[in-house]
């Protein structure tokens, strides 16, 4: 299995991020490719893609000869937390909360503002309205203290639930205000640092990392109206890396789950197949499968524009910050917490997307090989059809 590079991980889940406030992780995120060699570009909507140095260089991709399908993986740079929209006193900001979030004990929470350099000043939240489904926030006003900046712009500040650090780990558990889904970004950024972009032959891949999939995969279905996936032949297929709740049958420190679907879509069934086998293969009973339908992911996203698609979610524990599971620096049940993913499910991931780029794809046939194995079966029995 191969070992997380701590530091990498940690720098990156420490940095600030919010739906549509990606700019601090975006900064951090294309000085680590820079400094590891790494072709990317930035689309018009702002996602990072990796693994092509231009758009032009993108497109060359997916109009190669190379039978091997382009492998696109997908994950997301934004987590939710609030946007400021203005001050109604020297000390208040009101604010607004963008995605999921904790339902109870949400006055009085810790909240962490940041500005697009990347300063960041505690305040608290108070007067907490939620949404109308009574699923999230809606609105709320941060007090903030002495030490805050003052006459700035309320705009220029976005926020998140702030907890003892920005990450830590006990007992093999890291502890994140943001595990969903800088721990996807992590793999992926990993992943590419691995692979040497300077020879003729590319590896088989790009990546997506995208902006505000908290509020409706904004950042995606921006990339995909730019239109690139519909342009050149080569075969191509999409896989979104997510944290996603845990559910029963789909347990913290099993492996990540094979997503079969989400709430809206089942994904590809060829391609899980093979992806099932590939991972039993190498690394037998070190994964889960399921469907997860506790939220929805980016690969519907796709799906809806016609890619085929696969999935993997880490298990995540505290999902959106709410008390589900509890543990340290956790409020009673659905107040304020820290998401928490287990060390070895990040391993594992990175381990199973390495396999994703390292395997020959069957993509036009998946199910060639089973086909073989059914005639097989088909040719023992059939002097018993007569
Ligand atoms: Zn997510």
């Amino acid at each position: 299995m191969p070992q997380l590079n701590d530091a990498r991980l940690f720098d990156l889940l420490s940095v600030p991020t919010a739906p549509f406030r990606e700019e601090n992780v975006k900064r951090h995120v294309k000085r680590v490719l820079t400094d590891g060699g790494v072709p990317f570009f930035e689309d018009r909507t702002g996602n990072i893609l990796v693994g092509a140095k231009s758009k032009s260089d993108y497109l060359s991709c997916l109009k190669s000869r190379d039978p091997e399908p382009l492998r696109i993986f997908i994950a997301h740079l934004d987590h939710p937390g609030v946007q400021g929209l203005e001050w109604i006193s020297e000390n208040e900001l009101s604010v607004e909360w963008l995605g999921g979030s904790p339902t109870e004990h949400l006055d009085g929470a810790t909240i962490s503002l940041f500005n697009a350099l990347g300063h960041e000043f505690k305040g608290t939240l108070t007067r907490p309205e939620m949404a109308p489904h009574g699923r999230a926030l809606a609105r709320g006003v941060v007090r903030v203290g002495p030490d805050f900046p003052k006459k700035t712009l309320a705009q220029n500040w976005a926020g998140y639930l702030s907890f003892r650090a920005p990450i830590w780990e006990e007992n093999g558990i890291l502890y994140s205000k943001c595990c969903d889904d800088l721990i996807g970004a992590y793999a992926i950024i990993e992943l590419a640092l691995k692979q040497n972009w300077k020879k003729k032959k590319r590896p088989p891949f790009v990546a997506l990392l995208s902006r505000a999939e908290e509020v409706g995969f904004i950042g995606a279905i921006g990339h995909f109206e730019e239109g690139y996936l519909k342009q050149g032949k080569r075969p191509r297929f999409v896989v979104s890396l997510e944290t996603s709740r845990t559910l029963p049958g789909a347990d913290l420190g099993k492996g990540p789950i094979l997503r079969l679907g989400d709430r809206m879509n089942v994904f590809d069934s060829g391609l899980t197949k093979w992806m099932c086998d590939t991972i039993e293969s190498k690394y037998p009973g070190q994964g889960q499968r399921r469907v997860m339908d506790g939220g929805s992911c980016e690969a519907s996203a796709a799906l809806a524009y016609g890619l085929r698609t696969i999935a993997f979610s880490v298990p995540l524990g505290n999902y959106h910050n709410q008390s589900l599971q509890g543990g340290p620096d956790a409020s009673p049940t659905n107040g304020p917490a820290p998401e928490f993913v287990h060390r070895t499910d990040v391993e594992k991931l990175q381990a199973f997307i390495e396999l994703i780029v390292t395997t020959k794809c069957p993509m036009s046939d998946p199910y060639k090989s089973i086909r073989k194995k059914f005639k097989q079966s088909f040719r023992e029995m059939a002097s018993r059809l007569k």
